[in-house]
């Protein structure tokens, strides 16, 4: 018998095992090759993951593959292995991986050379700008020579411009690379305006130098474009690459990746799952964000362990970085799975912002507040403006109204769909469901008794529109999800180019910017930010203000940072005044058995009916109680948003112990799941999520 004649073929879909297929006289295949076979009587495009399968299933019943896709090019075993890994860890199949990694992909092809030659001519014209501002000849002689050659159209990797690092960021990088030597990962802890990004440019030009590729990491690449360009100035030829670009662009830095010898990927979490090759780098920038975790679909995976994952697989070296690490990878430090190399001086920023924390329930007693704005914050915004500075606001809700309300009989307008408030959206009116987009018209009056409806609270837009009413003669922008895309990069240009003076949106403006005229920043109702209903909040809390903060006084000024709450002895505020909040956080989880020192596995059981939503997940409780260590299951409750798009939601959350254990028990609570699903026909209703975010 030919050896080739069965194999098994890994298919876009959630199963736990590899389907046998037939491959028919005449054809061939090879592992990694792409076939196009049926399963369930529906065609899919699958990845040989063993030929010369011996099948347990009847021969009568394997089906031959249809074809081989003999234009695609093959899958590497390590692509396969780290998809194994993926799935393993977060209880999903490799199938999911799969889909994850190779979405299918739609052709539009001159939108990555118009990009590329975008991106050329904005590096040629701060070239020339560069040449007129140059003090010393041979400094402008070598920004020429490199227009020169950038005008012949010749670039090669690591050929751009780079800044002599500092003793501190050499110390820095020093210690980066006997972690490295040590064969762990490195923790970056560099507080803003260190220099971090130059520390990552120096170690991908020594790792391009050697001949092995760099995978660097951002959370978001629409917030990235500075840094886009900075990276591009050292390395003319980084690919840039995120799941929003178009499926030709994807294929055309896959391909590269596939082929050249040494590349460097600018990318989010997605570029983990590009065909590496001979990767010998991955920079994990910003590690702490939340965008590194994928809620849905599956794979629910979190970039930081899964570049580690890759690193391993590919024999790379992975670096973290952040301002304000997470708990998990400081955690990860103390037991020494982690180096930690700090770097505390600031290379190009004055001292951290001053703090004013503004209470605005004893504002608002003494007739100290103005709508949403205090008077003291109001008087910064003026001196600020006077001076010619510039302001950001932070509003952590889009809208102009979290929610409307009838001031007659009470009731507040709900979504038909969800168990949320409507929000209000103004020019053009509309209530609005910001879970699952159910939009309709506003007309202020009351369904239920014909009252006048008022709006409760101030959303970013209106915001904006007090703030329009103060200061009639400032330039003032709003940045949020409401924002269209095409607008972005023109808002955020406008401001770095100081034609805007103040902008006020949602958690976007903390990100990624550096704005040298930056001199005030402001949080308007930051209780909306630490009254959130997690374990995690203060950790999140402290690091969203400590990035807002860190973006003002750049460049030598000192920078103010005002904080509005009603809450100004929160302890989030101590830590902000320089306390060591992480000691204390740890100890807390510690204490409750919460991550790092546990890990949480939660299951979400979705269900139109609200009956068999609660039935079934309290069986399912039930079910999983026993093979699991005493009190590791909690639940099922409601989560405060308990019905999303007609679907009640319940949450069973198990907590394992960090121990030998742990692969066993995460692989029992997936067994049994699986077996629950199939004993009460409920597939598709439980979601498993592996360290939720
Ligand atoms: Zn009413
Ligand atoms: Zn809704």
């Amino acid at each position: 018998m030919d050896e080739n004649r069965y194999i098994q073929v890994i298919l876009p879909l959630r199963l736990d095992w590899e389907p046998y297929y037939r491959v028919p006289e005449g054809m061939d295949v090879a592992m990694g090759e792409r076939v196009k076979v049926l399963f369930a009587r529906r065609e899919y495009s699958g990845v040989v993951s063993c030929t010369g399968a011996v099948p347990t299933t009847a021969p009568d019943k394997i089906l031959p593959i249809q074809s081989v896709e003999s234009g695609l090019p093959r899958i590497g075993e390590k692509e396969i292995a780290l998809w194994r890994d993926v799935a393993k860890y977060y209880l999903c199949s490799v199938g999911e991986v799969y889909k994850a990694a190779y979405p299918s992909l739609k052709i539009q092809s001159e939108e990555t050379q118009a990009r590329t030659r975008e991106r050329l001519e904005a590096r040629k014209e701060r070239l020339r700008e560069k040449i007129l501002r140059a003090r010393r000849d041979e400094t402008r002689q070598r920004y020429r020579e490199e227009l020169e050659q950038l005008e012949r159209g010749e670039t090669t990797v690591g050929n751009g411009s780079f800044h002599p690092l500092s003793d501190t960021q050499n110390k820095a990088l020093e210690g980066i690379l006997k972690g490295f030597s040590a064969g762990k990962t490195v923790l970056l802890n560099g507080v803003t305006g260190s220099g971090k990004t130059e520390i990552y440019l120096e170690l991908a030009r020594r790792t391009l130098a050697e001949g092995r590729s760099v995978l660097y990491l951002v959370p978001e690449i629409a917030l990235s474009r500075q840094l886009e360009m900075r990276v591009a100035d050292a390395f003319p030829d980084v690919m840039v690459y995120h799941s929003a670009e178009s499926g030709a662009r994807r294929r055309d830095v896959a391909d590269k990746v596939r082929s050249a010898p040494a590349t460097l990927v600018l990318g989010t979490r997605s570029a983990l799952f590009l065909p590496h090759r001979n990767l010998g780098l991955i920079i994990v920038d910003e590690e702490h964000d939340t965008s590194y975790k994928q809620d849905s679909p599956a794979p629910r995976y979190h970039a930081r362990e899964t570049a580690i994952m890759l690193g391993i697989r590919q024999g790379a070296r992975v670096l973290l970085g952040s301002a304000t690490p997470s708990l998990e990878s400081l955690y990860n430090a103390e037991i020494g799975r982690f180096v930690k190399v700090d770097l505390k001086e600031r290379f190009y920023t004055g001292d951290d912002a001053a703090l004013m924390v503004v209470d605005t329930v004893a504002e608002r007693r003494k007739n100290g507040m103005a709508g949403s704005f205090s008077l003291k914050l109001l008087a910064e915004i003026r001196r600020t403006l006077d001076e010619g500075g510039q302001t950001i606001l932070l509003r952590a809700r889009r809208s102009y109204a979290p929610a409307v309300q009838c001031t007659s009989c009470g009731h507040i307008r709900k979504c038909p769909h969800c168990n949320v408030s409507l929000s209000l959206h103004r020019h053009p009116d509309r209530l609005v469901c910001h879970y699952c987009g159910h939009s309709e018209p506003y007309d202020a009056l009351c369904p239920d008794c014909g009252g006048a409806l008022t709006a409760l609270g101030a959303g970013t837009q209106k915001i904006e529109e007090e703030l329009a009413a103060i200061f009639p003669e400032a330039r003032i922008a709003r940045l949020d999800s409401d924002t269209p895309e095409k607008d972005e990069a023109g808002i955020i240009r406008a401001f770095a180019d100081g034609e805007t003076d103040i902008l006020i949106g949602t958690q976007m403006v903390t990100k990624g910017f550096d704005f040298s005229g930056l001199s005030l920043v402001a949080v308007i109702q930051a209780d909306s930010i630490l009254s959130l209903h997690d374990f995690r909040a203060d950790e999140r809390a402290i690091q969203l203000f400590e990035q807002f903060r860190g973006r003002s006084g750049r460049r030598g000024k000192k920078g103010l940072f005002v904080i509005q709450t009603r809450e100004p002895d929160h302890h989030v505020f101590a830590s902000l005044e320089g306390a060591d909040e992480c000691e204390r956080l740890l100890d807390e989880r510690r204490q409750f058995g919460y991550p790092p020192f546990t890990r949480i596995v939660q299951l979400i059981v979705k269900d139109p009916n609200e009956k068999r939503a609660d039935f079934l997940s309290a069986q399912l409780a039930e079910k999983l109680r026993p093979v699991l260590p005493q009190g590791a299951v909690t639940g099922p409750y409601a989560p405060a948003v308990d019905r999303i798009a007609e679907q009640y939601i319940r949450h069973i959350r198990i907590m394992l112990p960090r121990d030998r254990q742990l692969t066993a028990h995460k692989e029992a609570v997936a067994a049994c799941v699986s077996a629950f699903e199939k004993e009460r026909k409920y597939t598709g209703h439980i979601v498993l999520d592996v360290d939720p975010a």
